[in-house]
This record gives C-alpha cells, structure tokens and sequence, in this order.
C-alpha cells in the first residue's frame, strides 16, 4: 500500500510551502481517503462483543427455528379432527414444562377426546396438531371439571408454529457485509451463535496540538470551581492565553461512535519534535488512524504537515491534500504515514522501515466545529470502510429549509442544522414555509462560525450550501450529510431559551408582570442593572418589545392559531389591542427555534419596552428609547389592524427599509405632509384624523402578515408587527434580521 520515497522527496518541506498545497473539493477529498482506507483483517469474538462490527462471513442457523412445533396461543392442544366437540383435559403443557409424566407423552397415550391446557411457547404434545385459544372454550362442568367445550374447527397446525417455521436449518441469518446491531445480536443468540466473523476495528489515536491548550478534565478535585450554574469546572490561566482543549475529547467520542477504538496522545506543544514524538508514539502503539487537530494551517506555529512529511524523523509519510474548497475545515490534511528509526541515513534501516505498517494520518484544522465537520465527512468514512462498511460515505436526504441562509462567496458551506419531521406539512407553525414535499424541516443552529461550537449542538446534518453569492431562500430543498443518528433527535432537543425580560418604564411592571413571567419561566429584571453590550452592528444583541397597558387580548397559542388564517379572513381586531405578552412569548419561541437565544454562544435576550398608552406617538417614542438598548424593537399590535403601531413605526424612525415597509411609507409621507403629525396627532387616545386613520387601516388590513414594517433609529431596526399572522411576520422578519446579512435583506423586496 505504502508507495515508494519517491514523492516523499518530491515533496520534501524544504520545497514544498503550504500553500502550494493544491485545493481540491471535498468530494474529491472523501474519495482519495476512501482509496486508502481498506477493511481490515478478519477476527473473531464474542458475538456480544460484536455490536458495531461489520461481520466478515455470512451466519447460517445450526438448528431450526422453533426447534419444536410450539403453541402460539395459550389454550388447548387438541385433534383437530376432536373440534368442535368437549374434550377431557389430561394434563398440562408450559414453555419450559413440557407435558409431565404423569400426561399423555406420545402419539399412542393420545385418546381421542383428549386435550392439553397448553401455554403459548410450550412444545405442543406428541398426537395433538392443534391449539384453541383460552378464550373460545367453555367449561360445561364449572371451573373445577376436566371438560373443555369448543364450538369452532380448527385445522390441522392451527395456532402451531411448525419446526422451522421462524428460521430452517442452515438459513443464512446475517450476510458479510451486515452490520452488528442490537437486533443482529438477538438474531444470533436466538440461533445460539456466540461467535462472530468480523473485521477488525481500528484504533485511532487523538492529539491535541497548540500551545494554548488545557486539558479541562485533568484538574484536581481541589482546583476546581462552580460554575454559573453551579457544575464544576476546571480553572483557567486566561492570562497565559490558554483555553481549554476541546477537540481531543470531542473526536476521542466521535472516533468510539464511528466504531473505532481508540488512544488518547493528549496535548503535544506547537513543537516539531514534540508533535513526531507523539505522532511516532501512536504508531509504535499500534495506531491504524492517528486524528490531530490545529497546527495545519498557514500560521508559523503551524508544523504538522511538514512533520508528517518526515521533517523531524521518526516518522515519513506523504501528504495526499492538504487544503480542502469548504467551509469550515479548509486546511484539512490527510497522509499516510510510517514509522522510520531516528536516523534514516543507512540503506538497512531503509529497507526495514519500508516494511513497516503504514497508518492513515488525518491533520484536522483546530478550530473546534472544523474539527467536528472534518472527521464527520472525512475521518468516520475511513474508519467504517477499516471497519468493512460497504458504503462508509455519510447518509444524503434532503430537507427544506426553515430560514433563508446566506451563502458564501469562496466556498461550499457544510451548515449546521437540526431536522423537525413535524413541522413538515401545510399547517407548519413556521411563518411560510409550505412544504408539500413533507420533506424534514432544516433549522439552521445558528451563527455558524468554526470557532461556535454550540452550533453542533444537536446538529443532525449538514446541509450542503453551494457557494455564494446570495442566499438559499426559505422553503428550498437543499441535500443534508446525515452526521448522527436522526432516529431520536427530531427536533426534541431543540437548545432551551430562557428570556430575560427589562422593563425601560421605571414607574410600572410590564405587560407579564413578576408572577406571570415566573410561571412562564422568564426572568424579569430592572433596566437599572445594566444590559451588557454585545455587537450587531454595534448595537446590544437585544430584542426590546415595545408594550402598553391595554388588555393583552390574545393568548400566545390566539396568535399563533392566526398564523394560518387565509387573507381574505382575517378579522381587524379592536382598537386598542395589544398582543404584548403574545409578541414576547412568539419572540422567546424563534429564539428558542433558532438555536439564537440562552444557552447558545453570544444568546439573544429579550427586553420588554413599556410604553404608557398605545398611541403611536407614545409607542414610537418608546421605541425610540429602546433602540438604545437593543439592536432590533418590535412594536407589538395597537389599534385597528395594528394601525398605530404601524404608524408609529413610520413616522417615529429615521429611515424605512423599503424593502420590508414597501406600501406603507408613501400614504402616510402624504398625510403627515397633510396632517402634519405623521397620522398622530397626540397622546390621548384616538389620535389619528378619521380619513388618515381609515386610509392607514386599509394599507395596514392589506399589508399585516406579510412581514414587518420597518425602519431605523440609529441603526437599530425598529419594526411593527400585524395583529394577525404575528408569528409568521416575526418569523419571517426576524429570520431576516438575525441570520441573513444585513445588506443583503436591506433591499429585499417580501
Ligand atoms: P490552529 O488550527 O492550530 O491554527 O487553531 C485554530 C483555532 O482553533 C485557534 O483559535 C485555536 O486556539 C483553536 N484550537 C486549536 N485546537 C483546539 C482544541 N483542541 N480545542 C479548542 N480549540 C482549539
Ligand atoms: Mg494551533
């Protein structure tokens, strides 16, 4: 396998820069791994043991299955040719007792008239050929007589599982080929085969490389501390720059799942020699696969490819691609290597090493979601063809896309998402998205930089983005890699958020008030204890709600049961309502669906903004103050149709997005030209003339539910939701705002 030194000197480090490295895809990657990767030899062992192997020869059955006709049924082994007819019961007949001695025993001691009580499994006499279930006899004699009436025929093997009627002798029960899991398992203790052909699993051996590295779980009881949450934790020299090592741990267990055993080399220094050593130690420890991560990239730090080229000795190897066109996982690196003595200069230890075994190396980038996303799509294929697979590339389905996702320009994208299986059909709560196909729902797990590893959090695939520009739109079809199993995720697990809610308004509680927000598992808290500040655009990653006191009218679950009214059905709801309480609800509800709020790297928060009445002017002051605080306010719902909040929107911001307020800008430029005011002519109460007012209530009726209207303040957007379909604008729009790049949904057109 190993090919001669020939384009091991070719590429000798001294002539050979990193970049030199040519770019190949990542298909074509997965294939030359594929190509070095074979099964390994054969073995055997305990079949218990087996579970995760591939098996290397078919297993046939030594014996039929059941090995006796057996009952099916608990009731009455009989004649057949006895029923209907009462017959006198002779004995008894269990799984695992068969008829006793005192009973009949064979063939000759069966009368006719006879009968058996018989339970199901137990072997059925000599002489009776078939059962009558408990429930259809009668006993013409009382509980305590021997008689047993039945009024039906039965045929011969009726409620009888002939010998070999589950299994015959000599049936293959598993092929080659077949992987062991826990139902191949019970096939082959059913038939009694307690050992199993397999190939070998390999042993992969992970190393951790960078100088920053700490092992997180290698502290002392003593050093360690609580955590927020109360768990422990290991301290930190954040001072020396050190972070703790991830990626050992994580691929140590997506190694033992893939099938492999594996070997831990812990964390080897920025260092050649130090990362031969380890490497070297790996080998000698019968390493088939060594995994490392960091250290390949174009840092000066960064030695690994050259080392695994035979720079520092001990081990040569050749280097078969060492950058790859994806995102994340660029410089990923794949060799084969071989251990070398520590001086290669004689012809005779030339000639021994060249007989050495030859171990796949795999130099996977060190940030952590590349790490994960590499050995997905590289390394676990190489260890399930060692392990015999017969197709060891991921799975491929396709699912539909429940945001639009932005693409890149330089490379196809492998974007992290969870599948929901139930939002599938029409009636998906998710904004638009209808989806005939009932193809799974893909819900991106967010911001998806390499360095986030919460966004593998509870990924089941990775989508396959093409490269940019633009954006894959919602409701798309796009094809997924399959990176865990998909049998129990299903969305179950979606990340938790659990929202904080500011009220601005100093005098009064918000909408939710204390007792109410606890119930729902939200903490509320004073705008006096400071909002940390984090960037979205240099604005907090907030989204403040502006609210007022009017009756919360509608329940979250009122909201989101309109999100599926037809248009033309929609009612105009009462002035002056306010879904306050529904919009911060649907608003934790996204968050939470996105993967974008508590729990999650750089979470999302949301802050109530109390407005002291629900006119416009009130609301778009409101939510002035509250652009100040948070990168994105939502004016919940007011008056008819929304209609002042809408107006609030418009003419309390800077700047509209035409794109996301199309319609509504011009009327009211023209009646706030007219009425000067903007359609709010003040505070108390109905504020807005009656023409301006019924003229805005017909755009808004038009308008409400097709997305959010919106504008700025200060570069925070501040948007209006409809009374109606509010889940669907909010999810629609903040889809738009959070995940898709602001210059791109700045000029989009809904
Ligand atoms: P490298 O590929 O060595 O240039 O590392 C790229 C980034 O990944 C740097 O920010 C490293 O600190 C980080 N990194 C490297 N190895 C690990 C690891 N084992 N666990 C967590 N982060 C890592
Ligand atoms: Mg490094």
């Amino acid at each position: 396998m190993y090919r001669d030194s020939r384009p091991r000197k070719a590429r000798s480090p001294a002539t050979m820069a990193p970049h030199k490295y040519p770019m190949i895809s990542m298909p074509e990657a997965i294939d030359i791994v594929l190509s070095r990767a074979a099964p390994l030899e054969e073995e055997s062992l305990p079949f218990a043991d087996a579970v995760g192997r591939v098996l290397a020869s078919e297993v046939t059955a030594p014996r039929p299955h059941p090995p006796f006709p057996a009952s099916i049924m608990d009731g009455y082994a009989v004649r057949a040719a006895d029923v209907p007819g009462t017959l006198r019961v002779v004995g008894a007949a269990r799984a695992g007792a068969p008829l006793g001695p005192s009973g009949a025993r064979s063939e000759s001691d069966t009368q006719p008239g006879h009968a058996v009580y018989i339970t199901t499994g137990a072997p059925v006499p000599p002489g009776f050929d078939a059962v009558v279930p408990v429930e259809r006899v009668r006993f013409p004699g009382g509980a305590g007589s021997d008689a047993v009436a039945v009024a039906d025929a039965y045929g011969p093997g009726a409620n009888v599982r002939a010998v070999g009627s589950d299994v015959q002798r000599g049936e293959v029960l598993l092929d080659a080929g077949d992987r062991v899991g826990p139902h191949e398992l019970g096939i082959a203790a059913l038939a009694g085969v307690s050992e199993a052909r397999t190939h070998r699993a390999p042993m992969v051996a992970v190393l951790s490389t960078g100088d920053e590295l700490a092992d997180p779980f290698a502290e002392t009881e003593s050093s360690r501390s609580a955590g927020p949450s109360g768990n422990a934790s290991a301290s930190l020299d954040v001072t020396a720059g050190s972070i703790f090592d991830a990626n050992r741990h994580m691929l140590l267990a997506c190694a033992r799942e893939a099938g492999a055993e594996v070997m831990d080399l812990g964390i080897a220094r920025d260092d050649p020699d130090a990362l031969a050593d380890a490497v070297a130690r790996a080998v000698d420890a019968g390493a088939d696969v060594v995994v490392t991560s960091g250290g390949v990239s174009e840092g000066d730090k960064d030695h690994l490819k050259d080392v695994l080229l035979g720079s520092r000795g001990r081990i040569a190897g050749v280097v078969h691609f060492g950058r790859v066109m994806m995102k994340p996982g660029k410089p990923l690196t794949f060799a084969e290597i071989r251990r070398v003595a520590e001086t290669k200069t004689s012809a005779r230890e030339e000639t021994s090493t060249t007989r050495s075994k030859t171990v796949l190396a795999f130099g996977l980038p060190g940030n952590p979601v590349s790490a994960a996303v590499t050995f997905a799509l590289a390394v676990a294929p190489a260890v399930r063809r060692m392990l015999g697979w017969v197709d060891p590339r991921p799975r491929r389905l396709q699912a539909v896309l429940a945001q639009d996702i932005a693409l890149d320009k330089e490379r196809p994208e492998y974007h992290r998402a969870t599948l929901d299986w139930e939002a599938s059909g029409e009636d998906s709560r998710d904004g638009a998205v209808r989806n005939a196909t009932r193809l799974p729902l893909a819900r991106s797990t967010g911001r998806q930089i390499s360095s986030r590893l919460t966004s593998m959090r509870g990924a089941e695939v990775l989508l396959e983005l093409p490269r940019g520009p633009g954006f894959v739109a919602k409701g798309t079809a796009v094809s997924a890699l399959v990176i865990r199993d998909i049998g129990t995720q299903g969305g179950l697990q979606l990340p938790r958020v659990r929202p904080e809610v500011v009220t601005t308004s100093r005098s009064r509680d918000g909408v939710l008030g204390a007792a109410t927000a606890a119930a729902a598992g939200i903490a509320t808290r004073r705008d006096s204890e400071a909002v940390p500040e984090t960037s979205f655009g240099r604005r907090p990653r907030a989204i403040a709600v502006v609210t007022h006191p009017s009756v919360a009218a509608k329940s979250a679950a009122d909201v989101a049961g309109e999100a599926r009214v037809p248009d033309s059905d929609r009612a105009v709801t009462d002035a002056g309502n306010d879904d306050g309480a529904a919009v911060l609800e649907a608003v934790s509800r996204f968050l939470r669906r996105a993967g974008a709020g508590e729990g999650g790297d750089d979470p999302w928060r949301v802050i109530e903004a109390r407005a002291e009445n629900g006119t416009s002017r009130r609301l778009a002051a409101v939510a002035r103050a509250a652009a100040t605080t948070a990168a994105v306010v939502l004016v919940a719902p007011s008056g008819p149709s929304a209609v002042s909040s809408q107006a609030a929107v418009v003419a309390g911001t800077d700047l509209g997005f035409p794109g996301l307020a199309p319609r509504m800008r011009a009327p009211l430029e023209k009646a706030s030209r007219d009425g000067g005011d903007g359609g709010d002519g003040g505070d108390g109460g109905d504020d807005d003339s009656e023409a301006d007012a019924s003229a805005i209530a017909a755009l808004a009726y038009r308008e409400s539910g097709f997305g959010i209207e919106a504008g700025q303040v200060a570069g925070a957007v501040v948007a209006s939701l409809p009374c109606t379909n509010c889940e669907e604008a909010l999810s629609e729009g903040l889809t738009k705002m959070l995940f898709v790049p602001r210059e791109k949904w700045e000029g989009l057109v809904l």
